[in-house]
């Protein structure tokens, strides 16, 4: 069969869904790869490079699989082929419309933002392979708007003080801003309700700040909502540390919620001017009182506030790179005799769970995956 990898539409996406590097292992499963002319132009492979890895360059919509970065539009889906499968995000718990005109279309689609976050899955999963560069990026973000060092110095022309980093919430993007942060020389504090993290924050050069307050413990590794009591004491940690602190990352999430508000403005207003706050946060509503998603503001008090959703995609050739090699993984497992043949495999709770829609009917929400 044809695995065909297509142009992402949506302005400003830079990635692409398989670089040179990633065409290779899918030749390897049996594949004929085609990739659209200019698919990989945003992230630096040009078709050139493509050819000499072994794909065509030519038809990528009409392939037997597609690969792609963005949910597709409907103007995408009417390109797609009556039963061909599609490999791309989807979004499917806030699109239940686009699964409708998938499903219409008479396809298999592949979400690949619903992998199970699971040990086995790891290598599968986009999210964290994006948000581990979205963490590192919103550091180097935050150091180009700040006007100073992030490392101290002692010069001839006088000593420099190292920047003071605060990352708010220590998942996957925080932990690399965190080692983003300390690896450029400031010093680094963290917090997050799952205690467990210390230790991590720890090993990449950071001090963990535990919030001082009762907080039901997390059966899955994932944090729940707050409680009173801790938001309570979070906001007097988070007051102190702004007065304090050059830099604020915040990452904070709980899945299926919008994200929760750490720093009001009067906690903005109390930073230095020639602060940053980066909010990671800022498309699902904020960490952070007054960021703008997509957009820097900077506030009365001279404090950058930086709302960009795209940081994954401002590091296009890395991002490609591992969301290629997450999909080669997941197509391994849905090539199960390495003859070319998609074959997904309805039985096996990952393939299970990231199939939204099958041969024309919508298939998600799937059945719960136990966390392991
Ligand atoms: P996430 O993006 O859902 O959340 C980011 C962080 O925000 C989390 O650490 C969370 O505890 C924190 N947070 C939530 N509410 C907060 C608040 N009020 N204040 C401060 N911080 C708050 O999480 P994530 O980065 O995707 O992953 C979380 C955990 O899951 C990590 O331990 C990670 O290693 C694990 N994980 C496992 C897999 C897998 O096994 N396949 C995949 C991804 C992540």
């Amino acid at each position: 069969q044809r695995v065909g990898v297509v142009a992402e539409s949506i302005p400003g996406e830079t990635r692409v869904a398989a670089t040179p590097a990633t065409v290779r292992p899918l030749l390897g499963l049996g594949y004929e790869v085609v990739v659209e002319s200019g698919a990989g132009t945003a992230s630096g492979f040009a078709d050139d490079a493509y050819a000499e890895a072994g794909a065509g360059i030519g038809e990528a919509w009409a392939a037997d699989v597609v690969l792609k970065v963005n949910p597709p539009s409907d103007e995408e889906i009417a390109l797609l082929r009556e039963g061909a499968a599609l490999v791309a995000l989807i979004s499917p718990a806030q699109r239940p419309e686009l699964l409708e005109a998938l499903a219409a279309r008479n396809v298999t689609v592949l979400a690949l933002d619903a992998v199970p976050r699971i040990s086995r899955a790891q290598s599968m999963d986009v999210l964290s392979s994006m948000a581990n560069i979205a963490g590192y990026r919103a550091v180097i973000e935050a150091a180009h708007a700040f006007g100073r060092f992030f490392t101290g110095q002692v010069t001839a022309a006088g000593k420099v003080p190292p920047a003071k980093v605060l990352v708010a919430g220590a998942g996957v993007a925080g932990l690399a801003a965190i080692g983003a942060a300390s690896s450029l020389g400031a010093v680094v504090r963290a917090t997050d309700p799952r205690p467990e993290v210390a230790d991590q924050v720890r090993s990449l050069g950071g001090e963990y700040l535990a919030v001082d307050a009762s907080q039901e413990a997390s059966t899955d590794g994932y944090a729940r909502a707050t409680s009173a009591d801790y938001d309570r004491a979070a906001a007097e940690l988070y007051h102190a540390q702004a007065r304090d602190v050059d830099v604020v990352i915040t990452t904070a999430l709980i899945p299926g919620r919008p994200a929760p508000r750490l720093l009001t403005a009067a906690d903005v207003a109390a930073m230095r001017p020639g602060s940053v706050v980066v909010d990671m946060a800022a498309a699902q509503g904020g960490n952070v009182e007054g960021t703008v998603a997509g957009r820097t503001v900077v506030t009365d008090n001279g404090v950058t506030l930086i709302g960009y959703t795209d940081l994954a995609s401002r590091l296009p050739a890395q991002a490609s790179q591992l969301f290629g090699t997450n999909l080669v993984n997941l197509l391994t497992l849905a090539t199960p005799g390495k003859d070319g043949r998609f074959a997904v495999d309805f039985d096996d709770v990952v393939q299970r769970a990231v199939t939204v829609v099958r041969e024309g009917a919508v298939t998600w929400p799937p059945p719960p995956v136990a966390v392991s």
